[in-house]
Parts: structure tokens; C-alpha cells; sequence
């Protein structure tokens, strides 16, 4: 959908890359697997084109926009669909679990919980974080992002590409490609290729560290240096010394001088249990 239609400049700072392309379309509805029983939550819905294929297959949608110029653009182009229900705020700042409640509560949806986007692409890691450490009860998570982020999600240790965000993605979900996107499906056209992923929240019966804050702390330290050892770059993260460290490496089974991008998933949630147990040592 071209922004020139309705008198919008769009703004580069936040992302505006307007989806023009009707087979993209279906390729992320299709993906997030939309029932129609089901909510939707859309982070940035823009001019409501994707919107509006949502509120096709959902009960109900549920669309977070920060841009107040869009407001009336979406009543315009929405005032077909009688499900849809806009936002104007911040997805970063959004109660998204708060959303969720409310719309049960008022009968809104009666199944499962899907959240889908394009999202701006300046604050893709930061909304993604937010949505895996809030713990949003969502059953799917279908989002557009820049090709290259897609890619590090999805790395394996031992990859060039690996590092602190594969890890905490895998660590919450299962993580599956829907599909590669041109620059030219877009007006405006961005600078890079986009890619469309779909992150499945794991069940209870997964391995999970005892605490997930200290499976991140844990991740983002070995990984803020990585060309350092892991027995260097936990050491330089504060809060112990080098032989207590090298101790709980090795309780973990992991060699001290291995590096964090050749660590799994399992060996972090190792190393961030037995700096549990000692975190419990000394509190005690
Ligand atoms: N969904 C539309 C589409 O696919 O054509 C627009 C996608 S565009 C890549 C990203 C959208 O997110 C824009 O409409 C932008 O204004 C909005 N946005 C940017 N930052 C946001 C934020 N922090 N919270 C909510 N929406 C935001």
C-alpha cells in the first residue's frame, strides 16, 4: 500500500517500510497459523494493510501503533473490519499481557493468543527480548525482520553468526523460517532483505535454567567479549573472582577456556545453575 495515497510522508526513524506485496501477505498470515477462535496482538501496524488480512482469519485484533498521524488512517482503511481494535503507544512500553487479559475477559477470543509484525526494524532485538523475558502468553510469534538479524536468531554454535540473541531466542522458543522477503515488496524500499520467522514458545517439560535472569546474564557476559574466553569474560562481568569462576566452569563441565560462541543452549543453562548455587552460597 503506498503512504502517498493518504497524504503520509512516511518516517524513516521509525521504520516505515509499508508492506506491498499481496503474496507476503498471505506467506505471514499463513505462517502465524491464525484460527478463528484466535487473538491477534500486531506490533506497528502502519497503514493496516496486513491488518486487515489479520482481522480476516482472527476473533479479534488487537494492534499496537506509535504513530498518532496514522490513527485516522487506520479508521479509514480498516472501517470494514468490526474486529479490529487500535492502540496508539509504544509496543516497548504496551502491558501486552495486560491486552491479552482484557480481551478474555471481554469475550473477545475464546483461543489462542498470536502475536504478528512487521516490525521496525531499529528496535527488532529489543522488542523480541521484551516479548521472551515478560514471558507473553502467546502460543506464536510470527514477525518480518531485517534478513541478517533473522539469520542470527536462527544460528548454531559453532557459527560465524551465533551469538547472544540465538541463544536467548532458542533458549524460549523453537524457531522455524516462513520465508525470505525482497526489498521490493516494500514502499519504501529498504536497504536490506527482510525475512519472516516463526518463534513457538517452548513447553514446561523443556530444559530451563533454575533462574532465566541468570541464563541471560550469563549469555550476554560471555558474549560482550567474544573473542575472550569464557573464563575471562565471565570473570570481567563483576561480581566474582577469577578462581570461583574457573570452579563453577568446571562444576559445569565446560571447559574454562572455551569461548561463548561455541557454547549450547544446555551448556549455558548448566553454567547458570551452578552460578545459582553459588550465588546461594554466598547469600546464605
Ligand atoms: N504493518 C505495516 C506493514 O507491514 O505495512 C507497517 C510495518 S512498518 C515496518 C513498522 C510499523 O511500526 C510502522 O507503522 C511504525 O510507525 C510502527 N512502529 C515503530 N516503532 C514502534 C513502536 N515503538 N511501537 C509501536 N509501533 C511502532
Amino acid at each position: 500500500m503506498d503512504p502517498s495515497r493518504f497524504g503520509v510522508r512516511p518516517t524513516k526513524s521509525l521504520g516505515q517500510n509499508f508492506i506491498n506485496d499481496r503474496n507476503v501477505l498471505s506467506r505471514i498470515v499463513e505462517g502465524a497459523g491464525i484460527g478463528g477462535d484466535d487473538l491477534v496482538i500486531e506490533i506497528g501496524p502502519g497503514l493496516g494493510i496486513l491488518t486487515a488480512e489479520l482481522a480476516a482469519k482472527a476473533a479479534f485484533v488487537t494492534a499496537v501503533e506509535i504513530d498518532e498521524r496514522l490513527i485516522p488512517v487506520l479508521g479509514e482503511t480498516l472501517s470494514g473490519c468490526g474486529n479490529v481494535r487500535v492502540i496508539n503507544g509504544d509496543i516497548l512500553k504496551t502491558d501486552i499481557g495486560q491486552i491479552i487479559d482484557e480481551c478474555r475477559k471481554e469475550g473477545m477470543f475464546s483461543g489462542r493468543v498470536h502475536i504478528v509484525g512487521n516490525l521496525p526494524y531499529y528496535i527488532t532485538t529489543p522488542i523480541i527480548m521484551k516479548l521472551l523475558e515478560e514471558k507473553v502468553p502467546a502460543d506464536s510469534i510470527t514477525v518480518m525482520m531485517q534478513k541478517e538479524v533473522a539469520d542470527r536468531i536462527r544460528s548454531a554454535p559453532g557459527s560465524r553468526t551465533y551469538g547472544a540473541i540465538s541463544a536467548a531466542v532458542q533458549y524460549y522458543c523453537r524457531v522455524s523460517k516462513i520465508t525470505d522477503v525482497p526489498k521490493e515488496a516494500f514502499v519504501p524500499r529498504p536497504k536490506v532483505e527482510s525475512t519472516v520467522l516463526r518463534l513457538e514458545p517452548l513447553g514446561e517439560d523443556q530444559a530451563k535454567a533454575r533462574d532465566d535472569e541468570m541464563f541471560l546474564r550469563c549469555v550476554k557476559a560471555g558474549f560482550a567479549q567474544r573473542r575472550k574466553t569464557l573464563l575471562n569474560s565471565l570473570s570481567s562481568a563483576g561480581g566474582m573472582d577469577k578462581e570461583t569462576v574457573k570452579k563453577t566452569l568446571e562444576a559445569a563441565d565446560v571447559d574454562p577456556g572455551r569461548r561463548a560462541e561455541t557454547l549450547t543452549v544446555e551448556e549455558f543453562i548448566r553454567i547458570a545453575d551452578r552460578l545459582s548455587d553459588e550465588q546461594d552460597r554466598r547469600d546464605y
